[in-house]
């Protein structure tokens, strides 16, 4: 790298798909300002994960404490790991930041943090800086935290159980979501264990020199408007996966050469995630779904999940399916052969999904995917929802064949492929994600 310029400092929320996003945009503001550094500070554990086999001029990953014991061992408390880095923030990043700008020898002139980190408005604030916050999720769980207080004061006095399905029709383009659909932790903080921060962070970002969203305005229009009069600058800037070349991780296990062997449009493509592991029955009646609709599927499966399969599940559908433990997901969705996406309806999957016109069939779990879900289904019709809720055999039939053969399956699939025109557009010259991103970097520019 030449003589550096500038000097911005990263700050990740180490956990799930966070990393990964944020990165995706620090790769495209790293390539327009190519003498700037940008120190990425996250976890040994996610810095490692991201950037293995990875290098980038003027992106330098820094390791800060994730607040566990040494030698902690992970006995699969996910909680555990998620409090005790809670716990070591903001002091493990300001430390990170200290030694980044002795390395650099450059004072660190913007703070771009993920969102979640309320921290960061004080922070910048001390140091003179902007801060630039990002949220990795879409515009309505954004949304559903910017108004948390609200939403408290208009149904957290009912019994949420009883009232499950009223809808937030008094929030801007959220009329068709149900208070069943929050993320855990919006009306009752105890069911979550960062709910407090995550409110936090819905009071402080009207804080932000700009919150930028992994997103395109016109797949949110009324959310996106109403979120504009809330904050100081709201800046979609996606689908980021769109504007980016090189796919994070490589085709280790030949998901593509065996994409190509068959009919275009045909086969299942199957993912929850990085962190989820779906509950074993569920797995069974999933498998045994595929199995008997004889539909041909590709499915990324941690290895430690794999004995949850029905037993002789893999090589009786040795000929049509495959097992992975990790798929290249974005050339996946992009191939062809896909027609079906079955997701727990992550962000990240789900534009991921729209960018490659691929419809879904969503199983939500925890956090934003039920709220996404329920866009998917319901505002855009781009996909179905599994039958109650849980994979069942029976359910997860019905949706593989609405989706591969009914009416309604290609009624589906043209809502979402003009969903993506609209996405390419945006990120088109002088679409409005482009424009968006001309913004940020004008912000950038001013303090660099
Ligand atoms: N992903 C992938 N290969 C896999 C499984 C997941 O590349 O085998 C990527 C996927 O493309 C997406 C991310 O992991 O970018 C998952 O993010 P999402 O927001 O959907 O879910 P999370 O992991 O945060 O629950």
């Amino acid at each position: 790298m030449a003589t550096i310029s500038s000097h911005i400092a990263v700050m990740t929320f180490p956990f799930a798909s966070h990393p990964s996003a944020l990165l995706n945009l620090v790769r495209r503001l790293a390539a327009s300002f190519p003498t700037v550094r940008f120190s990425f500070l996250s976890t040994a554990k996610s810095n490692q994960a991201i950037f293995s086999g990875q290098h980038y001029d003027n992106i330098k990953p820094y390791d800060v404490s994730d607040g566990l014991p040494e030698g902690y061992f992970f006995a699969g408390n996910v909680h555990e790991p998620l409090e005790a880095f809670m716990k070591a923030i903001p002091g493990n990043f300001k430390e990170g930041m200290q030694e980044a700008e002795a390395e650099a020898g450059v004072k660190v002139r913007c703070l771009l943090t993920d969102a979640f980190f309320a921290f960061g408005g004080e922070m910048a604030e001390a140091m003179g800086v902007p801060w630039i916050a990002f949220w990795v999720g879409g515009p309505c769980s954004l949304s559903a935290h910017i108004h948390t207080d609200p939403i408290r004061s208009t149904v957290g006095d009912i019994d949420t159980a009883q009232n499950a399905e009223q809808t937030l029709n008094f929030i801007p383009g959220m009329s068709k979501i149900q208070i069943r659909d929050l993320p855990e932790g919006i009306i009752d903080p105890r069911e979550m264990p960062i709910a407090h921060e995550l409110h936090d962070m819905g009071l402080k970002l009207p804080q932000a020199t700009a919150v930028v969203l992994n997103s395109y305005e016109e797949i949110d229009l009324t959310i996106i408007t109403d979120l504009k009069t809330k904050l100081k600058k709201v800046l979609s800037v996606g689908p980021l996966t769109l504007t980016l070349s090189s796919p994070s991780k490589s085709d280790e296990s030949g998901c593509l050469p065996w994409l190509d062997k068959h009919k275009a449009a045909s086969v299942a493509y199957i993912s929850f995630g990085t962190i989820l592991v779906p509950p074993r029955s569920e797995l069974v009646a999933l498998a045994e779904a595929i199995e008997a609709s004889g539909v041909p599927y590709l499915w990324s499966l941690p290895d430690h999940s794999r004995n949850h399969l029905p037993q002789g599940f893999v090589e009786r559908t040795s000929t049509r399916g495959m097992v992975v433990s990790w798929a290249p997901q974005l050339q996946v969705l992009a191939h062809s052969s896909v027609g079906i996406h079955i997701t727990h309806s992550g962000w990240n999957s789900v534009l991921e999904s729209i960018s490659y016109a691929v419809p879904m069939i969503c199983r939500p779990f925890f956090a934003d995917n039920m709220l996404n879900c329920r866009m998917v289904g319901d505002v855009w019709e781009i996909g179905v929802r599994v039958e109650d809720g849980i994979l069942t055999k029976s359910g997860t039939m019905k949706a593989i064949q609405l989706l591969l053969s009914d009416d309604k399956g290609k009624e589906l699939k043209e809502n979402i492929r003009l969903l993506k025109d609209s996405a390419v557009k945006a990120v088109g010259s002088n679409g409005s994600s482009a424009k968006n991103f001309e913004t940020l970097e004008d912000i950038i520019g001013s303090c660099c």
